[in-house]
């Protein structure tokens, strides 16, 4: 009996030591990896060394509610889709519009949240709406962030000539400051943030375009249904609208 007892023992340690080799438990979790731009608030920005906002932490939730673990990897908005088309990632989350071009490459979740392309000026501006920059004759500088909806749309309306592409969009708005362009085209709750950080900018009333946000995955991906599934919950049950609650205050 004793003896037994003994090797049961042995058998457990056994079993616990190689569960701490090899990562039982919390760390044999699977992977949730989710690229994104961070330099979108209030979507996606650093605190820290930390990548918050309203993507991280939907992006959290799902994870828990898949008993999967989230990394999120920081990277230029336009590198996004192709990595996550190639499997380099298993999602993507950055305040992406649903395009009917990006469908081509992804696949779509459900949207999550709603983004309206706004106009940036600097305070008396003789832009004073979409119009105005978009007139015939008008030569208008416009700012934009580069392989987002906002580019896209002012090339396609303005020619390439007339738009200056960077990095982040906060780049853009220095542009903007420094006189190098005449308004930044952008998605409207990370305009609200760049205005709100720097005088002397104004965000112009008429609104460009309305979009919708959602997270992309490869195509015919075995996780889109399980993510979909995860947010349609957290949707339904108000963990989205807590979220994005939490980080943008109702005007
Ligand atoms: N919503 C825009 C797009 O999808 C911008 C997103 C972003 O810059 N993170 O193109």
């Amino acid at each position: 009996m004793k003896k037994i007892f003994v090797l049961m023992l042995a058998l457990v340690m056994v079993v616990s030591s190689m569960c701490v080799m090899t990562g039982c438990g919390q760390d044999s979790k699977k992977k949730l990896v989710m690229a994104t731009n961070a330099a979108f608030p209030p979507y996606e920005m650093y605190e820290g060394k930390n990548i918050v906002g309203i993507d991280a932490e939907i992006a959290k939730a799902i994870a828990d509610k898949l008993g999967m673990e989230l990394e999120i990897v920081d990277t230029e908005f336009n590198a996004i889709i192709g990595g996550v088309a190639s499997g380099k990632y298993d999602m993507g989350m950055a305040g992406m519009t649903v395009t009917e071009d990006r469908k081509k490459s992804v696949d779509f979740s459900d949207s999550y949240a709603t983004g309206v392309q706004v106009i940036i000026v600097k305070e008396g501006s003789a832009i004073a709406t979409a119009d105005d920059l978009f007139a015939d004759g008008a030569t208008y500088k416009v700012g934009v962030q580069d392989g987002t909806t906002g580019a896209i749309y002012c090339e396609d309306d303005l020619g390439a000539d007339r738009v200056s592409s960077y990095s982040k969009g906060a780049d853009a708005v220095q542009a903007l400051i420094a006189g190098k362009v005449d308004c930044v085209v952008i998605d409207n709750e990370p305009a609200k943030n760049f205005v709100a950080a720097n005088d002397g900018l104004v965000i112009l009333d008429t609104e460009y375009v309305t979009e919708d946000y959602a997270i992309c995955f490869a195509k015919d991906s075995e996780l889109t249904e399980k993510v979909n599934g995860a947010l349609k919950e957290l949707i339904a049950d108000g963990t989205v609208k807590k979220i994005i609650d939490k980080y943008i205050t109702a005007e």
